[in-house]
């Protein structure tokens, strides 16, 4: 509960972060580790509020009362325990998740709730740091086998669950390397790699198998792995893209974002990529469409590549400074909201629509014609209407589609399974996370559509736990969701 007056005696401060002129000139981490004395004082804000509503808020149930509590008094083994009990991977949520626990914490109803994200990353940082943080080897050995199809934080939480559980698990992952989304979605700069390929070398130090190159459903038929395994856990992730269908979208120079970055992260990887295979922003005008989490990631990166200029278009209106009053505590905030890649430049464009792109005589972007829009709701659906006369043309080179995504890719792997699919079109489970094909399982991204990290660790948890159970008839591992 950290001091018991705190909250009324310490503001929440902000995290601190790299000078952007510094930072914008590298791929390095933006985020600056948080000196121990102050973070203390910022722990110490939380209250003993009687009903911890961040535990609710927080997918996994993080314990994170008495884990701030446990720093504000210099007892960051104990912290790193208690956290460890309910997350298998803090340093991926403490550094990217947008933290819905702060959106529910009690001390937001009339102030600044606390600043538990960058508590948790302290202390997972400490305990890293510290050589805290070792393998733990399975206790027992069961003679089962589990093979899980997609490496992001789904897949990764389900193995080191299952394989401490006692079970043998290989990882299959299309790409050539492991980490999904984490891998080649995130950014170096929002995420430095290293952070995961630490974990992974204490996954495999604990026997978890991984294979890369392994397209299951292309060139691993499925039926060998029902053959092979006791289990089939699915964590492919949601990375059907959105497209806009308009006039001139076959244009040179317009490209979806997940063609775009993972680009720039295999680079970051050290992976020769010749120039013309990659995409670069250099001395572009970019106009990234879609105003979300991918969009922020491309202006990031675009802004490291040395574009010309950036524009990042946004469907809707520009959210409210504070909740609205249909947005109440403790629901997560509808609010405006800026990330690091915005402080660093380009101009934010509300409520506009594409009408097409044009092009520039030799089969290349040169610029979009927008047209401003009105958000309307009618029977709970919401409608864009167009304003008359609001056309305008915007200067572009390099057009990155960020507008979200459809779910999981069906053909291969999904169609051969003939897995059922929800009317969103994501992979269908019962209350075990297990599909309508007995013995294989999905969590994640897969399962529920593009998300969060938080959700996807612990739905992977939650599937480990449904596997276990099905392979043993009884299961000691724990449930978050
Ligand atoms: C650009 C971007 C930035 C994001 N930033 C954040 C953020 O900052 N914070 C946050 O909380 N969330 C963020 N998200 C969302 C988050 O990354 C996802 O919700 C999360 O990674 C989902 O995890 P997952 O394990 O379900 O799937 P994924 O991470 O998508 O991993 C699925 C893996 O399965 C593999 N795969 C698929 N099919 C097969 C097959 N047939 N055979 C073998 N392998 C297969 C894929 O190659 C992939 O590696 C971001 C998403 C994107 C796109």
């Amino acid at each position: 509960m950290g001091k018991i007056t705190g909250f009324i005696e310490f503001e929440r401060e902000k995290q601190p972060y790299r000078p952007i002129k510094k930072r914008i000139k590298d791929w390095r981490q933006v985020m600056e580790p948080w000196p121990v004395e102050p973070l203390k004082v910022q722990a110490a804000r939380c209250m003993d509020c009687g009903i911890p509503f961040c535990h609710q808020g927080c997918p996994l149930g993080n314990l994170i009362p008495d884990w701030n509590d446990l720093v504000y008094r210099d007892q960051w083994k104990e912290a790193i325990h208690r956290l460890h009990a309910t997350n298998n991977f803090p340093e991926f949520t403490g550094t990217l998740c947008p933290a819905p626990c702060e959106g529910s914490c009690v001390l937001g109803i009339n102030d600044d709730p606390v600043t538990i994200k960058a508590v948790e990353l302290s202390i997972i940082d400490r305990a890293w740091e510290n050589g805290w943080i070792k393998p733990i080897l399975p206790q027992i050995k069961t003679d089962k086998k589990v093979a899980i199809i997609g490496s992001g934080p789904a897949g990764l939480a389900a193995a080191q669950q299952l394989r401490r559980a006692g079970h043998e698990v290989t990882v299959y992952e299309r790409d050539d390397r492991i980490g999904g989304l984490l891998r080649y979605g995130i950014p170096e700069f929002k995420m430095e790699k290293r952070q995961l390929d630490r974990r992974l070398g204490q996954m495999e130090i604990e026997g978890v198998m991984f294979k890369t190159n392994c397209h299951v459903g292309v060139n691993i038929p499925v039926e060998d792995l029902q053959n092979n395994f006791d289990a089939l856990l699915l964590t492919g992730g949601a990375c059907a893209p959105r497209d806009l269908k308009v006039p001139g979208r076959e244009l040179k120079g317009i490209h979806f974002a997940m063609e775009f970055l993972p680009l720039q992260n295999r680079r970051c990887e050290g992976d020769d990529i010749p120039d013309a295979e990659f995409i670069s922003a250099k001395g572009r005008h970019v106009v990234i469409i879609g105003g979300g989490d991918t969009g922020a990631d491309c202006l990031g990166t675009v802004h490291r590549q040395g574009c010309a200029s950036v524009h990042q278009l946004e469907i809707l209106p520009k959210p409210p400074n504070i909740r609205s009053p249909d947005n109440p505590w403790p629901e997560w905030p509808f609010i405006y909201r800026t990330s690091a890649a915005h402080d660093e430049g380009g101009e934010r464009v509300y409520a506009v629509s594409t009408k097409c792109f044009i092009d520039d005589g030799k089969g290349r972007v040169k610029a979009l014609e927008l047209i401003k829009v009105e958000m309307k709701r009618k029977d709970g659906r919401m409608t864009f209407a167009e304003v008359p006369g609001s056309e305008h043309l915007l200067p572009c080179d390099l057009a990155l589609l960020a507008m979200g995504f459809l779910g999981p890719e069906k053909p291969g792997m999904l169609e051969q399974l003939e897995v059922k699919f929800t009317d969103r079109g994501n992979v269908a489970r019962d209350k075990n996370w297990m599909t309508n094909v007995p013995g294989v399982f999905t969590a994640g991204d897969m399962q529920r559509g593009q998300s969060l990290i938080v959700w996807a660790i612990a739905e992977g948890r939650s599937a480990a736990r449904g596997i276990d159970l099905y392979l043993m008839g009884s299961s000691d591992l724990p449930a978050p969701v």
